[in-house]
């Protein structure tokens, strides 16, 4: 079980039983119930906004140890100029990635997809409508998105995607229960490129990924922006970041054969 998982088990237990005991014994001093109140919601809330701690979902972040390759992924496309580069640039390096895609772009660029499915890429979910506030949404609205989503994917791919990363990368129970209901393997990262940002330089980019790779690693990186045409900086980092992964003989591999190795499958996540 994931450290941060099993630290809110035993907080919640720990909360409970405090309870139970200021109502049947005597209640416990106002500062400690403030400070215990503070820390139960800080320690909630940093599960929410911090996909890898993997406290709701069993989030695949990167390969076992022992697995081979890195994983390139890259987010919020498909754009009808910037994935076509990518796509261009991966086939001038033999690399391959994996696409988590948004639901309404499929819509307005198909062929984007299948310009991404023909070169042999892998792809996956990243929620329909990109919303910001997916964590705030009702299981209703959570699931009417990834199932639009999900139906945007199998129109032209043919069949369902199996992975999903979630809008900005947020979890909680809900966004873990629904896409486990909908047999969706929920993928994190283990490098960020942070190159989604209007600041991002290419160049930081780069060095930013160099210094993560290695065997097992997931590359976060955009196709697209999040709106808008502007141009993600991984573009042009993307040339420099291939080279290295060749230069440290290294290999790019299918998303697949990391989560594979990590031996998760849909309908493990947690229930708190
Ligand atoms: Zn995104």
């Amino acid at each position: 079980m994931p450290p941060a998982r099993a630290a809110l088990y035993g907080a919640t237990a720990v909360a409970l039983a405090t309870t139970g005991y200021s109502l049947a014994v005597r209640p416990v001093p106002f500062g400690w119930a403030a400070c215990a109140l503070f820390g139960y919601i800080a320690l909630r809330l940093a599960g929410v906004l911090v996909l890898r701690l993997r406290m709701y979902a069993d989030t695949v972040v990167r390969g076992p140890r022992g697995a081979r390759g890195v994983a390139l992924t890259f987010d919020d496309g498909p754009h009808p100029v910037w994935t076509l580069r990518v796509l261009e640039l991966l086939a001038n390096h033999r690399a391959v990635a994996t696409f988590f895609v948004t639901g309404h772009k499929v819509e307005a660029y198909p062929h984007v997809l299948r310009a991404i499915l023909d070169a042999g890429h892998g792809v996956g979910l990243h929620s329909y409508a990109h919303d910001r506030l997916f964590a705030l949404r009702s299981e209703r609205r959570v699931r009417q998105d990834l199932e639009r989503g999900v139906a945007a994917i199998e129109r032209v791919a043919g069949e369902r995607p199996t992975f999903f990363r979630p809008p900005i990368g947020h979890t909680n129970p809900t966004i873990a229960r629904v896409a486990d209901e909908m047999d969706l393997v929920v993928v994190g990262w283990s490098v960020a490129g942070l190159d989604g940002l209007a600041s991002a330089r290419p160049a930081a980019v780069a060095s930013r990924v160099r210094r993560g790779l290695s065997d097992g690693a997931i590359v976060l990186l955009h196709d697209a922006p999040e709106r808008g045409d502007r141009e993600p900086a991984a573009i042009r980092a993307l040339p420099e970041i291939l080279e290295a992964v060749h230069a440290r003989r290294l290999e790019t591999v299918p998303l697949d054969r990391l989560v594979e190795a990590a031996g998760v499958q849909p309908s493990r996540s947690a229930k708190p």
